[in-house]
């Protein structure tokens, strides 16, 4: 399984442009779906285009 790191290229859906864009992976605080915390520095796919993130790659 490819290992993501800072910088990387990818490409993914994303639901903000509603298509596939390119996306670079990147260090984020993201809020977990729940609402009930932040996780910090985890790498996840920002697009490109519009800068939400779009995927979070498993990183470990
Ligand atoms: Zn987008």
């Amino acid at each position: 399984m490819k290992v993501f790191t800072a910088g990387d290229k990818s490409r993914a859906y994303c639901y903000h442009c509603l298509d596939i864009v390119h996306t670079t992976i990147l260090l984020r605080d993201v809020r977990f779906s729940d609402g009930q915390g932040i996780a910090k520095n985890i790498l996840v796919g920002v697009c490109d285009d519009c800068g939400s993130v779009v995927a979070t790659p498993r990183s470990r």
